[in-house]
């Protein structure tokens, strides 16, 4: 008899869906089978415990083959590395859960480090752009019952959030919008046909790069004033239909992602996003919401936020928290060579940084945590494999709408593997007593 787990919690995306069910073998110790979740998801859990997997750190040698070492050992690099550092750059922490960020936060400020995440490769003009103008927002749960109007923005969730559609935006039975898809009208705004944009009621196939123009003309139309005969390659006619599409709904939300936040405008698009929002509540009910991607890069920003009142970027080096986006950014102090050491967690650079950037970690002291070999740990000096939040820890991630979540443990880790927060703990403890001495 296989042994079923309920309510688990994927730790793959920021939907962090909790209605998994993961079957294990009659020992408990093997994933066997995955319900209820994405493919993304499923796997995620199933590639966990391949066979192939690293269970002890490993330091790059002269030749550049590996080595094993013990945990103490990797303690001890990584202690003196940051020791020894002027200027250590901390980045990652999206993959993790907030006990773990909290710890690394402690760390980050005791060996005076620049502390970056995710959110600078993402969704970081968005968090500028909410302390410029603030947001409108509410949670999934309420989209998922008052949500008749829903706009995906420069986002794709039929790839990139799979079970997003169906458990809070667009097919479940809200309590107040009825049941299914036609109970909503969907536009997608994206200068791509995805699969997202093939189901909408109303598909904008904008021009690349021309948001900000396209947001604005919204604006105009909600207000009935004139508008040229195309803007952003979109017919006026087909904006005032949106327009009022939206100010005729009773609850209106606009999702949004990368295609807005990382394209011409950057954070400014954002601004005015959030503007189309306000004006909608002139009219009707409306809120928005970044498409946040790794599963806990909202809980990154809220650790940081209340420990040192920035949710990225944050530069330690002097003894007090500084924020300047641009100046103490994760690749621009890289680019600029004026950090002495990288330490990763929870996040894969090598994979989403620039070529530029990803050959200057290479060529400094550098640590990388991860359970998986990635492209980040190919040109680390130290690999410290880790359990797996979220399958073989729990631990607090925040969903995208900033709702925290308990993750559940599913397995023991292989035996002697410590956790992301146990690890950052010795390493704390170490640096201490190294600066103690
Ligand atoms: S949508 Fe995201 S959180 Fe939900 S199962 Fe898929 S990967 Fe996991």
């Amino acid at each position: 008899m296989s042994k079923i787990v309920t309510d688990v919690v994927c730790p793959f995306c920021g939907t962090l869906c909790d209605d998994l069910e993961v079957s294990l073998s009659d020992d408990g110790k093997e994933i066997l089978e995955v319900y209820n979740a994405c493919a993304i998801g499923a796997a995620k859990f199933l590639h966990a415990q391949a066979s192939d997997r690293i269970t002890r750190p490993r330091r790059r040698q002269e030749d550049g083959t590996w080595k094993d070492i013990s945990y103490d050992e990797a303690v001890d690099y990584t202690a003196k590395m940051f020791a020894e550092s002027k200027k250590p750059l901390m980045y990652g922490w999206s993959s993790t859960n907030c006990e773990a960020q909290g710890v690394g936060s402690e760390l980050g400020e005791v060996v005076g480090a620049v502390m970056d995440n995710t959110a600078t490769v993402c969704h970081g003009s968005t968090l500028i752009a909410v302390q410029d103008v603030g947001v409108p927002g509410c949670t999934l749960g309420e989209i998922k019952n008052r949500a008749d109007r829903v706009v995906f923005w420069g986002c794709n969730p039929a790839h990139a959030h799979p079970r997003h559609m169906s458990r809070y935006s667009i097919f479940p039975r809200g309590f107040f919008t009825g049941k299914g898809a036609k109970s909503r009208k969907m536009v997608v705004v994206d200068p791509r046909c995805t699969d997202t944009a093939k189901t909408a009621d109303i598909h904008l196939q904008l021009e690349q790069g021309r948001d900000y123009e396209l947001l604005s003309a919204i604006r105009v139309a909600f207000r009935g004033e004139k508008l040229p005969d195309v803007v952003a390659g979109i017919p006026k006619e087909k904006i005032y239909e949106v327009a009022d599409t939206l100010k005729e709904g009773r609850f209106s939300v606009i999702f949004f992602g990368m295609g807005v936040t990382h394209s011409l405008g950057k954070n400014h698009n954002i601004d005015i996003a959030i503007a189309v929002t306000r004006d909608l509540n002139d009219y009707t009910k409306a809120a928005i919401m970044p498409m946040r991607g790794h599963y806990n890069v909202t809980g990154s920003g809220q650790v940081w936020g209340w420990q040192f009142g920035f949710p990225f970027c944050v530069d330690l080096t002097r003894g007090f928290a500084r924020y300047n986006p641009g100046e103490t950014s994760a690749n621009d102090l890289l680019m600029r060579d004026e950090v002495d050491s990288f330490f990763s967690l929870g996040s894969d650079p090598g994979a989403h940084f620039p070529n530029e950037s990803v050959k200057k970690i290479a060529n400094l002291p550098s640590v990388c945590i991860d359970p998986h070999i990635t492209p980040t740990t190919a040109v680390c000096k130290v690999h410290v494999p880790v359990a797996f939040v979220g399958i073989e820890v729990g631990g607090c991630a925040y969903r995208m709408d900033n709702v925290p979540i308990e993750t559940r443990k599913v397995v023991d880790p292989p035996e002697g593997m410590l956790t992301d927060e146990e690890f950052l703990k010795k390493v704390l403890d170490r640096v201490r007593e190294i600066k103690e001495a």
